[in-house]
């Protein structure tokens, strides 16, 4: 039996699972955790077919019924659970929208805002539909994404589950956060860490939402490897902030807070952590254009073609400039925003220390 081999995962993880699911040996709870770009949801989703797909030589095959319905989170044994604000689980058609979301973009974040938990009555749920064999015979796979933000409640509720799990029932648990999970929990589950994807996983992803585009190493790796932050930058051209990077660029550099401010308050208006992110992907992209104009003097491709003039002509008047340095500081300000540092502050910071580097380049 071939398992996983159209599966975008690391080696590693589908070493595990090969070797699990051949000999035989599934446990009855896993615990995948690792960074949001590690695709989690998705294997998450291609383990749940694999167990009830019904092919002899290659598991998911993708083709039969059951792996059809797990691929549209439609198969009666399968469950999915993920965080939500109370408002998606009082509505069944928000939940289902979501779900939906969830199934046709297995490797995406999903587009939920506000405050967002596991509820107690939707683990409850599941407590009753385990107490039934699976409908179709196979495996009953009960997937719960972003488990650490159940309320204790439900997570001691849910600690039943775990504790006399019944039989041909596999618990999928997903976190980002090993350490916000209670250790009743975690001690319960076998753990499994998912690596940081790889170039060769991220391409398979991204073929898999978008067979046409032609997607550059560089991107990839400017994108830090993570699969729903390109997609969300080929999806919406017009958030990427391109005429705002050369504005921002040209106040730093000039020392002209009159260019400054116009741009940091546009894109801290919506006050929206994502939009500020992709503004620092711009300014990575921008130095990037940059530094491909400084290497070779040609128009190739070009991450904000828009800006080629700009990025060309500031090419040329920096010839010294420690391209890496620069990113690194873009790269840099955007940790001090993880760790939730303020963004007018961490804005202004990042101008003045690229205005230094860039004049020192002169
Ligand atoms: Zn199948």
């Amino acid at each position: 039996m071939n398992w996983f081999s159209r599966t975008p995962v690391h080696q590693r993880v589908r070493t595990f699972f090969n070797s699990v699911l051949s000999h035989n040996r599934l446990a009855h709870a896993y615990l995948l955790y690792g960074a949001e770009s590690a695709g989690m949801s998705g294997f998450a989703l291609e383990l749940a077919a694999a167990l009830n797909c019904q092919s002899e030589t290659e598991r998911p095959c993708g083709q039969c019924a059951a792996c059809r319905k797990t691929a549209r989170l439609n198969h009666p044994d399968v469950k999915y659970l993920f965080p939500a604000p109370k408002a998606v689980y009082d509505t069944p058609k928000k939940f289902l929208e979501l779900l939906k979301y969830r199934a046709e973009h297995p490797y995406r974040v999903l587009p939920v805002g506000g405050t967002q938990n596991i509820p107690i009555d939707a683990v409850r749920g599941l407590k009753d539909e385990a107490k039934y064999a699976p409908f179709e015979g196979g495996y009953r796979v009960f997937i719960i994404e972003g488990v650490e933000s159940m309320s204790r409640e439900a997570a001691n509720s849910f600690l039943k589950l775990l504790e006399e799990p019944p039989d041909r029932l596999l618990l999928i648990l997903i976190t980002q956060d090993i350490h916000a999970l209670l250790d009743t929990i975690r001690s319960r589950c076998q753990p499994v860490y998912f690596p940081a994807p790889t170039m060769e996983q991220v391409r398979a992803i991204l073929l898999k939402e978008k067979p046409d585009a032609e997607i550059s190493d560089a991107l990839i790796a400017s994108m830090e490897y993570n699969p729903d932050r390109i997609l969300h930058a080929l999806d919406h051209p017009e958030e990427s902030f391109a005429e705002e990077a050369t504005q921002f660029l040209r106040g730093a550099v000039s020392g002209n807070w009159t260019i400054l401010h116009p741009v940091i308050d546009k894109v801290l208006q919506k006050k929206d952590k994502q939009i500020l992110y992709r503004f620092l992907d711009a300014l990575t992209h921008w130095l990037a254009d940059a530094f491909h104009h400084a290497l070779i003097a040609e128009e190739a491709s070009l991450f904000l073609e828009t800006e080629a003039e700009a990025s060309r002509r500031f090419a040329e008047a920096y010839t010294r400039l420690d391209y890496d340095n620069a990113m690194q500081l873009i790269h840099n300000t955007r940790a001090m925003l993880e760790q939730n540092a303020r963004p007018e502050m961490a804005l202004s910071r990042l101008a003045i220390d690229l205005q230094n580097t860039i004049r020192a380049a002169r």
